[in-house]
């Protein structure tokens, strides 16, 4: 028997050893080379053989797309999860969901989850999951299931109208999102808020070989039941339509638009939408614009689209403030700064009456900003460089990496101008939508309108606004393959992503700066009841009331770093001990 239980042990471990060898490393914190980027890919590429996607660095989540539906959303998986300490358990979206939701309940502030990658890499899925796993482990009431349906229902509708097929994602959001989640102090969900961001409109009138236009159009055409269409006056085939067919793809194989209208519909209402704003949402788009200009037509969805947001607000609307911004990095500056950044230069050079050009715009960026070490062109490159730059592009070091720009078309697409006698007869129309869309009190404004460009820096400062008053938390979504094929690891594609999003660089700083911190008073505040000396309250500086109670609980000097605002602790198991300790208590 005791043989026998031995022999069980050592099998276990073996087991377990093997286990782990097979399936990777599930915290890249731990990986021993961790120096080694072949080593991270070995890791990577291991676990996404396993349909093991999900790897953590610290606190950071990395997804692998894996193009096929894995078992891993279901409600036993988030039951799994719910107030589970972070690294119980293997890493999961809803690991990060859960650990964000229960952090931000404990220390009663604010975060966010900046979830980033390249197009198709699965950031629209990774906000989807988060939204669905709140769905199911918040409080429930019944008041609050309508604010969370409807925060679950304002996805399709703005997929419908803000996403589209594109070479590289059949459903690729063309429109930058942020939403925000209210929850009281009891962790309700009570209300929401949807900040959208330069919506490609110029999608609307044209659209790239194998590309579509938004789906709603689609939608629409083929899943409207008759009496619709026929009060719209349109046909039920998109061939007719030619802001439809330029891509020569209406048909996608992923894709039911006529379903997908239903689900629409129905999200519609649950948004708050009555039956009269699901019909003028609907044709203005195709029905005038194919006989209107261009322009109009832009203008017309772009409006819509933010009406649209600005509707599904109103239905979420709670409490919902900006707060402070501050910026300092030199690329923003390089690229945003007033007078001088290369968005003031391509505005003046798109309001200098006259001769304007991409190349006169190139030129001005050259006499203003030809010192900076960050900016490059043909003209200003050594020679080694200037071989892979043409002479119509500019080149700026970003911290991801290099990227190319070629001026062709900068000044057409920054000049966002709708001509005034159009915008006029807007203004006078007697559809309650566009009536909205186009104030009257636009018509009479003599103001310039803002450009493309400016309006996006002024929608970035916002967010920047935003964000810098959060505790931040990332997802880094990573693309496995470019041809959306299950299970295809591709190294090299994957190997540049993990180049560009600097993940090894972000290992080495969680490695050597400690990857859990707390501000000082939320530490004090969460312990405090663990230490004699600052029990029931702490009179001095919150850093020394930390310093004594990490003593009393017998931290080493290796597991912690005292900062400037904040306490660095080198390892989860530290924590974990504290908090445990917190819980018994
Ligand atoms: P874009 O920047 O173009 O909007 P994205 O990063 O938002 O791209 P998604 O639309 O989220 O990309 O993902 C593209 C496709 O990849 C999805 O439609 C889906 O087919 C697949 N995909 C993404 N994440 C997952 C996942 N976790 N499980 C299964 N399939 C996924
Ligand atoms: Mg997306």
């Amino acid at each position: 028997m005791q043989k026998g239980k031995v022999k069980l042990g050592q099998l276990d471990l073996e087991g377990a050893l093997i286990a782990r060898d097979r399936v990777g490393i599930q915290d890249f914190v731990l990986l021993d080379a961790h120096n080694s980027e072949t080593a991270f890919l070995d890791n990577l590429k291991k676990r996404f053989t396993e349909d093991l996607i999900y790897t953590y660095i610290g606190t950071l989540l990395i997804s692998v797309n894996p193009y096929k539906e894995l078992d891993i959303y279901t409600k036993k998986q988030m039951d799994l999860y719910m107030g589970v300490n972070f690294f119980e358990l293997p890493p999961h979206i809803y690991a990060l969901a859960d650990n964000v939701y229960h952090t931000m309940l404990s220390e009663a502030n604010n975060h966010f989850i900046l979830i980033s990658g390249e197009s198709g890499a699965g950031k629209t899925e990774a906000s989807k999951k988060i939204l669905q796993y709140y769905a199911v482990s918040c409080p429930s009431s019944t008041l609050l299931d309508t604010v969370r349906d409807r925060m679950l229902m304002s996805n399709p509708v703005l997929e419908a109208f803000g996403n589209a097929k594109t070479m590289k994602n059949d459903n690729s959001s063309r429109f930058g999102k942020y939403m925000d989640i209210q929850f009281d102090c009891q962790g309700d969900a009570v209300g929401g808020h949807i900040l959208s961001y330069l919506l490609e409109k110029s999608r609307v009138v044209h659209q790239n070989h194998g590309e579509r236009n938004f789906h709603i159009f689609y939608q629409l055409v083929e899943g409207g039941e008759e009496d619709l269409l026929r009060h719209l006056g349109l046909e039920k085939d998109t061939k007719r339509y030619s802001y439809l067919v330029q891509g020569e793809c209406s048909n996608v194989s992923s894709i039911n638009d006529k379903n997908d209208w239903k689900t629409v519909k129905n999200a519609l209402s649950v948004v708050d939408f009555d039956a009269n704003d699901i019909e003028v949402l609907s044709p203005f788009t195709v029905d005038h614009a194919i006989y209107a200009r261009d322009a109009l037509a832009k203008a017309i969805y772009g409006r819509a689209f933010t009406w649209l947001v600005n509707r599904i607000n109103e239905s979420l609307e709670n409490k919902w403030e900006p707060v402070q911004f501050f910026n300092n990095k030199i690329i923003c500056d390089l690229v945003e700064e007033k007078h001088r950044g290369i968005i003031s230069v391509l505005d003046e050079e798109c309001m200098r009456p006259g001769d304007a050009t991409d190349l006169t715009f190139l030129e001005k960026l050259e006499e203003k900003m030809g010192n900076h070490p960050h900016f490059v062109t043909h003209k200003l490159a050594d020679k080694k460089t200037r071989k892979s730059l043409e002479r119509g592009d500019f080149r700026l070091l970003h911290y991801a990496g290099e990227v190319t720009y070629c001026v062709v078309g900068f000044i057409d697409k920054n000049n966002d101008l709708l001509y005034k006698n159009i915008k006029d007869v807007m203004c006078l129309s007697k559809n309650p939508i566009v009536q909205q869309c186009f104030p009257v009190t636009e018509g009479d404004s003599r103001r310039r309108p803002e450009t493309v460009a400016t309006q996006f820096k002024n929608s970035l400062l916002r967010l920047t606004e935003i964000l810098t008053a959060k505790e931040a938390w990332y997802v880094r979504c990573l693309k496995s393959n470019d041809n959306k094929q299950p299970g295809k690891f591709d190294e090299v594609l994957v190997r540049h992503q993990v180049k560009y999003l600097g993940l090894m660089e972000h290992l080495r700083v969680r490695r050597a700066g400690f990857a859990y911190r707390r501000r000082y008073e939320v530490f004090l505040k969460r312990y405090k009841a663990l230490c004699p000396a600052t029990w029931p309250h702490w009179r001095g500086v919150p850093a020394d009331g930390v310093e004594k109670l990490v003593q009393h609980l017998g931290y080493q000097p290796d597991e912690y770093k005292m900062g400037r605002t904040k306490i660095f602790i080198r390892y989860a198991r530290t924590l974990f001990a504290t908090e445990d300790a917190f819980e018994i208590c």
